[in-house]
């Protein structure tokens, strides 16, 4: 039998938060082969998340609920269950002593209002929440259903999955038929010709392909199931390789930005970045892998020319003659910022992100990158199609792929 997922609140159905915990869910389970089979989303009424509650548990084996455990009056979830159910709410020890302990740990007082996350549901067992207040809970439904309730912040609902809920789902559920599973990062060839590569790379038979398109990069999934599904897997992924060439820039669970940063950490490379259209995007991303102190020396954002003259030493003639939009500026900005860092790799980007600003010669979408290192400098000039999100990022992962590819030459010169 499947599993079900259950969204809570408001905020889900008016357009004011994406439901990412049910897609958190979603991805988790499926990683360890276990298949949701419904997933709904109601407000933040009592008697809808009692009605949902019951229906869910009526089809599914296991329903994990999101939202509404805390100290708020909209929080009704843990009033619901009971309804579902027709058990009191009792004031539950356990949960008081984690929300009180949660508390004294912060060094907080707790505010009366909180202890209102500890009224759970007769029979309810608590499920700790290690990163938040709100305690969630485990009950058995009548119709022989287990209810997971887990708050709906996603770093606690994350947290109380992977510990509290996944071991008790994996326990009880059927052995299932070996499967495995690969999942490709391409970046720089559009869906249609990955596909066209993939099916040219005559894959072994029994792997099946799916295709996710996240902007700027396409996820490739490749799967099988039965006996030998982990050899058709490792077949695939090595015919893959060959056909997707250097586009291929993660696998598995790693990103463009973490790829990046492991191979540069791996090359002993470090960077400075001089940043004009993407406002610091491409040292956010790298400076959000763990350990990017190895590589990451600087980022400079010079957005107006003072910046660029004063910090990168552009000379203002070069400025007057191709303006701040130009592979000249560019080049510029990669060496003066390598300069100035004294690293390995000097990268800059300069363009134009838009709405406005744009000519006929530079429309909008006109970015320059350059690198700078040791053997010479590269310069490039790109046309990004798309709003100012998409020019910015677009341009952000491509500067990242030519880090990414100067790691694996220098790498390659090593050996
Ligand atoms: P809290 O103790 O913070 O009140 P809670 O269990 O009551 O936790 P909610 O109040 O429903 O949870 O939501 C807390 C936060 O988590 C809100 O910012 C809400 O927008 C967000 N959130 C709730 N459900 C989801 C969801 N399905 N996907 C993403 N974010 C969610």
């Amino acid at each position: 039998m499947t599993l079900a997922v259950l969204a809570i609140g408001d905020e889900l159905l008016n357009g004011d938060q994406p439901d990412t915990n049910t897609a958190d869910i979603a991805r988790l389970l499926a990683g360890h082969g276990l298949a949701l089979g419904e997933a709904a989303c109601v407000r933040d009424r009592e008697e809808e998340i009692a009605a949902a509650l019951n229906r869910l548990a009526a089809a599914h084996r296991a329903v994990i609920v999101t939202g509404g455990l805390g100290p708020t009056a909209d929080d009704r979830t843990a009033r619901a269950a009971a309804k579902a159910l027709g058990v009191p709410l009792a004031l539950d020890p356990v949960a008081l002593k984690q929300i009180r302990d949660r508390f004294q740990a912060w060094g907080r007082p707790m505010h009366p209002r909180d202890e209102k996350q500890a009224l759970l549901p007769a029979r309810a067992a608590v499920l700790a929440n290690p990163e938040g207040v709100a305690p969630g809970f485990h009950l058995r439904h009548p119709k022989g259903a287990e209810l997971f309730f887990l708050p709906g912040v996603p770093a606690e609902m994350r947290a109380m999955l992977a510990a509290g809920v996944l071991p008790r789902l994996l326990a009880a559920a059927a052995p299932r038929p070996a499967a495995a599973v690969q999942r490709l990062t391409v970046f720089g060839l559009p869906e249609p010709e990955i596909e066209q590569r993939l099916v040219r790379a005559a894959l072994p038979d029994g792997v099946e392909l799916a295709y996710t398109v996240d902007f700027p990069v396409v996820r490739v999934r490749l799967s099988a199931s039965g006996d030998g599904a982990d050899l058709a897997v490792d077949r695939a992924e090595l015919a893959a390789r060959r056909a997707l060439e250097e586009h291929l820039v993660a696998l598995g669970d790693e990103t463009l930005a973490g790829a990046t940063a492991r191979l540069l950490t791996a090359a002993g490379l470090t960077v400075a970045l001089a940043e004009s259209c993407t406002g610091g995007l491409i040292a956010k991303l790298l400076t959000d892998q763990p350990g990017a102190s190895a590589f990451f020396e600087r980022g400079a954002v010079t957005y107006a020319n003072a910046a660029k003259t004063g910090w990168l030493k552009v000379p203002p003639p070069l400025l007057a003659r191709s303006g701040a939009v130009s592979a000249e500026c560019a080049r510029a900005m990669a060496r003066g910022i390598r300069r100035a860092a004294g690293t390995a790799l000097g990268l800059a980007v300069t363009g134009i992100a838009g709405p406005d600003g744009g000519t006929p010669d530079k429309p909008v979408g006109t970015v320059f990158i350059a690198l700078a290192g040791a053997d010479g400098e590269r310069v490039e000039g790109f046309l990004f199609r798309g709003g100012r999100d998409r020019i910015r990022l677009h341009s952000a992962c491509t500067a990242l792929d030519w880090l990414r590819r100067q790691a694996i030459d220098h790498l390659s010169g090593e050996r």
